[in-house]
């Protein structure tokens, strides 16, 4: 049979964190349906959304979890990371606020996250970059004294959301291998 399909040598937790309305549901929904939706209703959003995949020969699932819009009080619990082996840090490139409230995001990493937490750093929305406010310069000297990995993104045409969560799924991989 297919049974093969439910069984997985590794399943693993990864995170979305970042402000309000950067696109987090979005990369998500993109990454795991490949769907984008226009309106932003956060209220809707799922808890967690599963990917497998294969990584040389080990099939790997990938749960990953979304806030339902909690990031907008700052009520994100502990509970939100115990456990998780991945982040993706969200911002938006058009919204200079998103990028400054990085350090906030990543002082409550380091308090509820995992020590060896893989962070990657997603400059999202690079589809509106006449929009700009955050350049690309800023985040990778920001990534680069934190010591995170940090890409450009757009959820809305599909522009590297595979490669940033798949840079971190192979970083998760290869530490826990
Ligand atoms: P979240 O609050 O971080 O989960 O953000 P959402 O995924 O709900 O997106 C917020 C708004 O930004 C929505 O209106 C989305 O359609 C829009 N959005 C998300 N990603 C992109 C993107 O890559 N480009 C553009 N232009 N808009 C985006
Ligand atoms: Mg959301």
């Amino acid at each position: 049979g297919d049974s093969y399909d439910e069984e997985c040598d590794y399943l693993f937790k990864a995170v979305l964190i970042g402000d309000s309305a950067v696109g987090k549901s979005n990369l998500l929904s993109r990454f795991s349906r490949d769907e984008f939706r226009l309106d932003s209703k956060p209220t809707i959003g799922v808890e967690f959304a599963y990917r497998n995949i294969k990584v040389g020969d080990k099939l790997i699932k990938a749960q990953i979890w979304d806030t339902a819009g909690q990031e907008r009080f700052r009520a994100i619990t502990s509970s939100y990371y115990r456990g998780a082996l991945g982040a993706l840090l969200v911002y938006d490139i058009t919204r200079r606020a998103t990028f400054d409230n990085l350090k906030k995001w990543l002082h409550e990493l380091r308090e509820f996250g995992n020590p060896d937490i893989v962070v990657i750093l997603v400059g999202n929305k690079a589809d509106i970059a006449h929009s700009r406010e955050v350049e690309k310069e800023d985040a990778q000297n920001l990534a680069e004294a934190e010591g995170l990995c940090f890409m450009e993104t757009s959820a809305l045409e599909n522009l590297n959301v595979e490669e940033a969560f798949m840079e971190m799924i192979r970083k998760i991989h290869k530490i826990a291998s």
